[in-house]
């Protein structure tokens, strides 16, 4: 059984979209993926077909309604769903390399995409979504939020990313950003490949980039930096 991605949203026809493309768009001709987008307004009961009202309380915008979102998510989770329930938000836990990699070890993911407002809080409760923001500003809705998510997942899905290795020492995965890249032309508008690359001495070249990995995240992450010294120092 593939990793299967049920996506709820309101607009169905934004999928695969940029999924259907490139790596993740190959892996799911060939099945190693599967991905399905069901439209939260099929399961709209009046004859408006509406899935928002006013928020309880007043103020600006519409919320979607819990029943509505609650049949939809009940409609593709299958008896014993073990997939986790995903509801992209901006006040959700910031997604990380480390989440994308449990995601994709496992069987697959339910994803609401919200609008709006958001979604009525009785449906976060009820159906125990995990909210997951994919940063810290507020877009129109989570069908792009959702994508990114799944991308992220599905190149480490087993089989879909070409070069293994290069999977391993990206961004990120050792809690560095990564060192800087070169490739031909040798001399570019005066500028040079730095000479330790093309030495041919692979042990010297592990520890010049080492240390323009150290370099560049101490700079631009002290974050980063401070969770690798701890963890690696401490
Ligand atoms: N009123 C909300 C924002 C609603 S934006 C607030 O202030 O928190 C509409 C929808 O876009 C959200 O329900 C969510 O599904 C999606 N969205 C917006 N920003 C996002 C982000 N940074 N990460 C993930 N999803 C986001």
């Amino acid at each position: 059984m593939s990793f299967r991605a049920d996506i709820l949203t309101l607009y169905p026809e934004m999928f695969p979209g940029n999924l259907g493309m490139s790596l993740s768009g190959k892996a799911l001709e060939r099945g190693d993926w599967q991905l399905a987008a069901t439209s939260i307004r099929d399961y709209a009961t009046d004859k408006h077909r509406s899935v928002d009202d006013t928020p309880s309380g007043g103020g600006a915008g519409m919320v979607l309604r819990a029943d509505i979102l609650a049949k939809a998510i009940d409609d593709v989770t299958e008896v014993d769903d073990p997939r986790p329930r995903l509801l992209m938000s901006p006040r959700g836990k910031p997604l990380t390399q480390e989440r994308a990699r449990e995601l994709a070890q496992g069987p697959g993911v339910i994803i609401v995409c919200g609008r709006f407002e958001g979604v009525d809080e009785r449906v976060i409760e009820a159906r125990n979504l995990e909210e997951v923001s994919i940063g810290d500003y507020i877009l129109s809705g989570g069908e792009m939020a959702a994508t990114i998510v799944l991308d992220a997942v599905v190149r480490l899905l087993p089989g879909v990313m070409g070069n293994h290795e290069s999977g391993e020492t990206e961004s990120f995965e050792n809690g560095l950003l990564e060192h800087p890249h070169y490739t031909r032309p040798q001399e570019f508008e005066g500028r040079l490949v730095p000479e330790v690359l093309t030495s041919g001495n692979h042990r010297l070249i592990d520890e010049w980039r080492l240390d323009q990995s150290r370099k560049l995240t101490q700079e631009r992450r002290p974050d980063l930096w401070a969770a690798y010294l701890a963890k690696n120092d401490g």
